[in-house]
């Protein structure tokens, strides 16, 4: 079997090649066109590279456009592995995610030409640039000349990588997680045997395709012969016009969304009578969040999906009914059961397996599973490890870091972080990371961040703490703002006399996050920034 996820694709660029395959920037782009696209951006990949074979890397320094989508399209077609870069990447973090990856090639569209002037092209890199990129279309495809056949697409064998992503590091240092096709095709298999997705079917693309969410609203729109909308990025805080005039059946996206629209008065009962499914990830899903979108979408199952990007977008649900359980009386809806193929387990401090309904720390087996981080070997050894389970015998499992525990009816919830990683708006931020940007700038080590303010059980945004450090708060803003993401960027910064410690001596960030709700309880004066 040829396992280059493009394959569906190209069978429906023949079957059925006017249908609507990408709405971007106010245009549609069918399966004929795009796939014409596609295969020029392969053939351009190809040809430059002499034929270089599988494996080889392209990095997508995009946004939403027509580049982006063509581009990742292209790159697999040739049988490459795309490397989505966020267009709001620090310099830094994109010059260290390209000095890892050591691309052949970069696409980028009119965003990403911008953010290419912060930094230098590595050598032996060959850039596609938007100009060159419209060019490739030969004439006689670009009037809808159906006579000239689309090549078929490179044949890759399941193991071969497919994506990788870069998610935050502990140390500062971007990680790449490398997820192979065969693990692609299980996610979107299962994805589409759960919805039935068909041709009809209109799904939202809310994420950047740097966050791996992404990986879900383009394989199984692409994979279904269905049509993919892009949410503007002017429409991503309040995307309810979007969902009705798109007429949306499925949307995606991190429960966020959700919030936001109730706080703009969106979210009206019976809005969005087109969804037939809402599917939300990456975060806690709040219950009063879940039914204030039963009540807008009726007629959408709402289902919160688990996962991280190690284990291919999503590896758990559970549906929300009636009968939805709650743990300790918490607000957040459960993580529910592994996917039929997935395995997830509860294991103490010594990794050893835990009965149910023990707390502990949530490991991850099964198909899924990334092959590991890109060039970190110790990494991958230290999050991806072989462990003897009682039923199912020896098996590599991913330590997720998410404290959990699994019910009498074998769902599991999720209880927060074991770590100091936080989730603003989507995005997995590792405060340790925060923490030694602040460290460096400072010269000091007396420096703290928390998640604050954290709105029903979701963090929106991140507050810092320095002692004794000789450099101006503005200026260590300043210096953030080069070199993190939005996201990460702390909404204010504050000066201590000494950094609360507790009596292991460990940064006490429960007083930290005492003194701010104590300070300002409803202090929330930022806009948040888009996932
Ligand atoms: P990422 O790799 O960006 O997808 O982040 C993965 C992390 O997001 C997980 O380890 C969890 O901490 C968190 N997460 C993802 N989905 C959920 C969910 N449905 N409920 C609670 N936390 C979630």
């Amino acid at each position: 079997m040829n396992f280059n996820p493009t394959m569906p694709f190209f069978r429906y660029s023949r079957t059925t090649p006017d249908n609507v395959a990408l709405f971007v920037n106010e245009k549609e782009y069918s399966y004929f066109e795009l796939g014409a696209y596609a295969s020029s951006v392969s053939a351009w990949l190809r040809n430059v590279f002499q034929d270089p074979g599988n494996g080889f890397k392209v990095a997508i320094l995009a946004s939403r456009s027509l580049e982006t989508y063509a581009g990742i399209l292209g790159t697999c077609w040739a049988g490459a592995t795309y490397i989505p870069i966020s267009i709001k990447a620090s310099a830094a973090s994109l010059k260290s995610v390209l000095e890892q990856t050591s691309p052949t090639a970069l696409i980028v569209d009119e965003n990403g030409v911008k953010k290419l002037s912060e930094i230098e092209i590595p050598a032996n890199c060959k850039v596609l640039y938007p100009d060159e990129f419209k060019a490739l279309l030969p004439n006689d495809v670009r009037q809808g000349n159906y006579a000239r056949e689309i090549s078929e697409p490179q044949s890759l064998s399941a193991d071969e990588i497919a994506y990788i992503i870069f998610t935050s590091g502990t140390t500062g240092v971007p990680k790449g997680v490398m997820i192979r096709t065969g693990s692609l095709y299980k996610f979107i298999g299962y994805m589409q045997t759960l919805y039935q997705i068909g041709s009809e079917d209109r799904i939202s693309n809310f994420s950047e395709v740097s966050f791996d969410f992404s990986v879900l609203d383009l394989w199984l729109t692409w994979f279904s012969g269905a049509s993919l909308h892009v949410v503007p990025s002017s429409q991503i805080m309040a995307p309810s016009r979007f969902i009705q005039q798109q007429k949306l059946t499925f949307w995606a996206s991190v429960p966020s969304a959700i919030t936001f629209l109730t706080r703009l008065g969106l979210l009206k009962e019976g809005c969005f009578p087109s969804l037939r499914v809402s599917y939300f990830c990456g975060e806690p899903l709040p219950f009063s969040s879940a039914k204030a979108w039963k009540k807008a979408a009726p007629n959408s199952v709402i289902d919160n999906h688990y996962g991280p990007t190690e284990a291919t977008v999503a590896c758990s649900m559970h549906r929300l009914s009636d009968n939805s359980f709650l743990a300790n009386g918490r607000d957040i809806i459960s993580i529910g059961k592994p996917y039929p193929e997935m395995r997830m387990a509860i294991v103490d401090d010594e990794k050893r397996f835990l009965s149910a309904p023990a707390k502990g720390e949530l490991v991850i087996a099964g198909p899924q599973l990334t092959s590991g981080y890109l060039e970190d070997e110790t990494l991958t050894s230290k999050r991806l490890k072989v462990l003897n389970h009682p039923l199912y015998g020896p098996m590599t499992w991913y330590l997720t870091g998410d404290l959990a525990f699994e019910d009498k009816n074998g769902e599991f919830h999720h209880l927060g972080r074991i770590d100091n990683q936080v989730k603003i708006l989507g995005h997995r931020v590792e405060l340790e990371e925060l923490d030694a940007q602040l460290r460096r700038i400072c010269g000091v080590d007396t420096v703290a961040t928390v998640a604050w303010p954290i709105k029903e059980g979701l963090a929106e945004g991140i507050v810092a703490f320095v002692s004794q450090s000789k450099v101006c708060l503005n200026k260590i803003q300043s210096i953030l703002r080069e070199n993190l993401p939005p996201w990460v960027l702390p909404r204010e910064i504050l000066s201590l006399e000494e950094i609360p410690l507790t009596a292991n001596g460990k940064i006490d960030r429960k007083a930290l996050v005492k003194l701010l709700s104590e300070r300002s309880p409803n202090s929330d004066k930022s806009e948040p920034s888009a996932p």
